[in-house]
């Protein structure tokens, strides 16, 4: 078994759907295909319930119809008899009917879950409807009938692994397996989703649950590249990663991947593969148990970051100080990405100011309290790269114009972690794109 997820990209073209329908027939081994919306239809949907969550109902309104005209054009791209265009066009309707209706009545959270996911529900059927129309013999899986999320929002894997094995002996005769990436149920039986980006959650959690042999993710770049490619020019893609590098990339901003979605695969050890659907010949990026070489692999940065520095001289010899100022974040469900300390203060970051009013008055007690808005958080990962000559020296030596507002330095072998004003970060990638890696 393995799983293949295609990313908004490669199935937001007529002719891009076409291409995954080749590079799923190519062998005969059983797989599940996970599959995202078409590209611009998450962030349409996402529009259309900013509007109604505003009480905007003609703007909504406007995108919708302006979202159906792209499908109605797609389908006639991607479909030739008219069976199958009739067939495609009556699913889109159903779906933009619903649209339509949801004008019409008082919106809530829940109804916005539900629109998000009209997305993946009409990408996997107008698949289905071309694999239909080609005689390719498959199956659609719903993925709202084993996908869930807790209350804690954590997907339930122990409880998809049953479900997903029953569906898969249901349909033993079927080679290939249909089904949506980023849609759930929740806690409370609603549709719900595993957050913007999440069909590569999707797949990692399919992969560990059905103990695949690799969980290919294919998109449209040719891998894991050392930098960000929309931000640095010169840029290279990088063969190898371990699980915990790929993790670390991941979840501080590597847009590539969905920020927690390796954990599932590595819990399984299933290998991860980046690959690229407009050049599937290339080698892309495995992701393993073992990390290749040793080094500097990577910078990755995530933005919308607060740091949080908290001035005390009664932290000075006082035990019990660390924990009462963790409970707060704890209190507010808000985690921590950096920290550091000093004999009389405690930064940390967070990266949401939900409840930071609230944080901020129940840390107020303990001492001076202050805020800096607007970070961003650069991570520089690679296996054993706290042991690496030269590594911080070169660091140092690049950024020596960037204000470093917090650095973490060997919390673990494989990452550094610096904390730069969003106004810093493009130069600072750009230099360590230099200093670090040459290029
Ligand atoms: P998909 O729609 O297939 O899920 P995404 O847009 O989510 O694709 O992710 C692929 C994009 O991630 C690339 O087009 C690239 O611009 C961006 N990206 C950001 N950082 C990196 C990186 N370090 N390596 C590769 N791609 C990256
Ligand atoms: N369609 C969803 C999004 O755009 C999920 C995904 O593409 O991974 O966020
Ligand atoms: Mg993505």
């Amino acid at each position: 078994m393995k799983v293949m997820k295609f990313g908004g990209t490669s199935v937001g073209k007529p002719e891009r759907m076409k291409e995954v329908a080749q590079l799923i027939t190519k062998d005969n081994d059983r797989k599940i295909v996970v599959l995202s919306a078409l590209s611009g239809t998450t962030n349409a949907l996402v529009e259309i319930s900013n509007h109604l969550a505003n009480g905007d109902r003609s703007s909504a309104k406007q995108v919708i119809e302006k979202l159906h005209d792209h499908y109605q054009n797609f389908i006639q791209e991607l479909l030739v008899t008219d069976v199958a265009r009739n067939q495609a066009k009556g699913i889109i309707n159903e779906h933009f009917e619903f649209l339509h209706i949801i004008l019409r009545i008082s919106f809530s959270e829940a109804l916005n879950k539900d629109i998000l996911a009209q997305g993946e529900l009409m990408s996997t059927k107008l698949f289905s409807a071309f694999l239909e129309e080609n005689n390719i013999d498959h199956v659609l899986l719903p993925a709202l009938e084993f996908m869930t999320i807790d209350a804690n929002e954590e997907p339930q894997l122990g409880s998809i692994k049953i479900k997903l094995a029953q569906l898969l002996k249901k349909h033993s005769d079927k080679n290939i397996l249909i089904t949506q990436g980023y849609i759930c149920k929740n806690a409370r039986g609603e549709v719900d989703n595993l957050k913007r980006g999440g069909s590569d959650y999707t797949a990692s959690l399919i992969a560990a649950a059905s103990k695949s042999a690799v969980c290919e993710i294919w998109t449209d770049i040719d891998g894991m590249h050392n930098n960000d490619p929309r931000i640095v020019n010169k840029t290279v893609a990088i063969e190898q990663l371990s699980f915990d590098e790929a993790a670390e990339l991941a979840y501080f901003g590597a847009k590539i991947l969905h920020p927690t979605c390796i954990w599932p695969a590595q819990q399984e050890n299933v290998p991860v593969k980046l690959l690229n659907t407009m050049q599937p010949e290339a080698a892309g990026t495995v992701i393993t148990k073992e990390a290749g070489s040793v080094g500097v692999k990577a910078v990755a940065a995530k933005d919308g970051i607060i740091a949080i520095k908290i001035k005390s001289s009664r932290m000075l010899l006082a035990y019990g100080f660390l924990r009462k100022v963790f409970e707060v974040f704890e209190k507010y469900k808000t985690s921590i990405d950096m920290i550091t300390t000093s004999e009389v203060a405690v930064s940390v970051t967070i990266d949401t100011d939900q409840f930071l009013p609230q944080i901020v008055k129940e840390l107020e007690p303990f001492g001076t309290v202050d805020i800096e808005k607007e970070q961003t958080i650069v991570s520089i990962v690679g296996n054993e790269i706290a042991k690496t000559d030269y590594v911080l020296q070169k660091l140092f030596e690049s950024l020596k114009e960037i204000p470093i507002t917090m650095v973490s330095y060997g919390g673990s072998t494989h990452n550094i972690t610096l904390l730069v004003p969003s106004s810093h970060k493009i130069k600072t990638l750009q230099l360590l794109n230099s200093g670090l890696f040459g290029l």
